[in-house]
């Protein structure tokens, strides 16, 4: 670490403590060792870091989208220079394996890199007027202050989406990552700081939720909550954003179905779906969580993409030669099994895995693959969020857009065919945010990402992400001459 993490929050441009000197483990979950502790702060902190973002808001709205563009830039190069030590740190933190934390570090500079372009392109309107003597127009404007509540999956690559396009956009920030991951969170504040950002303009609380969030949704000097984390908490924010009319952009839990048709290249099918299924173990919101296959192909994907999952290679995320780290708890391991109990109390057969690993002593649970599922186990309706897919068998195509859009969830759904007119026709009666073609990795910072139904509210990323920290403010004006 380069911050002291004895003084781990950061309010108006210094390093603090926590006032009430309470502190949170940071655990490596590969090990359930203790990495270090970090002060965790709770109401007081956060009055005071709203406070703070509240201040430094007027300045930083009005310098021109080239300076605030310029901090961007340079936090981006700098991200980079750092991205070995950022990497172990992530992998340490969270468990991925380095290599996925190394893809990780250049994703999150990637929001950088966009939004720092981005912010020299928010560009207003000129209306038509029905009337000749009316100039009407839209002018961009920053929301204010904006709290950004993170997850423990993405530590550093969900910190970089929220925060910069709003700095893009001339909002101040208050930064609130996930009580399991903050040295990640805290390491891109110290690049902020580094770089020269004006004080107030990006402060960090770690601690608390519960106390942090709900100073957060009380004060009115927050405008936008941007927040990334289970359709639980989001819901609990929605009621929140009520007392004060605040905006909310939520990217929230996922069922990701992932169909595979007669045509499709198998091989292609295979890798991508591991591929989608056991990267960062499972624990990301777009990960594959049922797969729905064609009959006719059936055994021969389930033969390779069950050769292909008993090769993948389990362990500490450290180490190169990892395939698969970790979950981040033990609460995470207990859905895991709980899911896989409940699926074969009902009959689902194990292919391969079903156990957890004891390795060296962290949350491990083997990469597994359930045959004959069907839809009265929990694993076909609820979120899994680890290291487990359950295959079921389709004959037609109607079947398996039925079957693939069951569901409260909306965020992601991929499909392998080879066949152009299925592809559209399939990708259209989808009822997702995001569809993936023979593509598993959609996310990309130039892209919109963001679910419809239970799975969230606005996008994030693309040219759609910086709208979400603008208000439009709408001017009409009358020219005296011109009647
Ligand atoms: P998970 O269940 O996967 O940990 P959460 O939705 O609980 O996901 O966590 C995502 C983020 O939301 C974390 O930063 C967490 O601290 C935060 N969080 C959890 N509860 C609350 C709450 N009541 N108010 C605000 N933020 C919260």
């Amino acid at each position: 670490m380069i911050v002291d993490t004895t003084k781990g929050m950061f309010i108006n441009g210094d390093w603090v403590g926590s006032e009430s000197d309470s502190w949170i483990e940071v655990l490596n979950p590969a090990t359930r060792e203790k990495i270090t502790e970090i002060p965790s702060g709770s109401d007081i902190e956060t009055k005071k870091a709203i406070q703070a973002a509240d201040q430094a808001f007027t300045e930083w709205a009005e310098k021109t989208a080239r300076e605030r563009s310029t901090y961007l830039y340079k936090a981006y190069n700098l991200m980079l220079e750092r991205k070995e030590k950022l990497a172990s740190l992530l992998t340490e933190e969270q468990g991925k394996p380095l290599n996925e934390a190394r893809g990780e570090i250049e994703f999150a500079a990637s929001f950088l890199l966009w939004y720092a372009e981005e912010a020299n392109r928010v560009y207003g309107e000129m209306i038509p007027a029905s009337k000749k003597n009316k100039r009407l127009w839209v002018v961009p404007k920053p929301v204010g202050v904006v709290a950004a509540i993170t997850p423990w999956n993405f530590p550093a690559a969900m910190v970089t989406r929220k925060v910069a396009p709003a700095l893009a956009a001339g909002c101040t920030v208050v930064l609130k990552p996930a009580e399991q991951t903050p040295l990640s969170a805290i390491e891109i504040v110290k690049i902020f700081e580094e770089v020269g950002l004006p004080k107030g303009v990006l402060n960090l609380v770690a601690g608390d939720p519960e106390k942090i969030g709900n100073e957060i949704m009380e004060s009115s000097t927050v405008r936008l909550v941007t927040f990334t984390g289970s359709t639980r908490v989001g819901k609990l924010l929605m009621e929140g954003a009520a007392k004060t009319v605040k905006k909310l952009s939520l990217e929230l839990g996922g069922h990701a179905p992932l169909l595979v048709f007669e045509d499709a290249d198998l091989d292609l099918a295979v890798d991508q779906a591991i591929a989608s299924k056991y990267r960062n173990c499972g624990q990301t919101c777009i990960c594959t969580n049922r797969i729905y296959v064609h009959s006719n192909v059936k055994e021969q994907f389930v033969n390779k993409l069950e050769q292909k999952v008993k090769a993948l290679q389990i362990g500490a995320g450290s180490e190169e030669t990892v395939d698969v780290g970790p979950l981040i708890n033990e609460e995470g391991l207990a859905k895991v099994k709980d899911q896989v109990q409940d699926a074969t109390s009902k009959g689902a057969e194990v292919k391969t895995g079903g156990k957890q690993w004891e390795g060296p002593g962290g949350y491990f649970y083997e990469p597994t693959i359930l045959a004959n599922v069907t839809d009265e186990m929990k694993i076909m309706s609820q979120e899994t969020f680890g290291p487990v897919v359950p295959v079921q068998v389709f004959n037609h195509e109607e079947e398996a857009v039925a079957a693939a859009n069951n569901t409260d969830y909306g965020l992601a759904a991929f499909l392998f065919t080879k066949d152009l007119d299925k592809a559209i026709t399939v990708m259209e009666k989808l009822e997702y945010g995001i569809i993936g073609i023979n593509d598993v990795f959609p996310g990309t910072a130039e892209a919109p990402f963001g679910g419809i139904k239970q799975s969230g509210l606005g996008k994030e990323g693309g040219h759609e992400g910086i709208r979400e920290f603008l208000e439009m403010k709408y001017v009409s004006v009358a020219v005296a001459d011109k009647k």
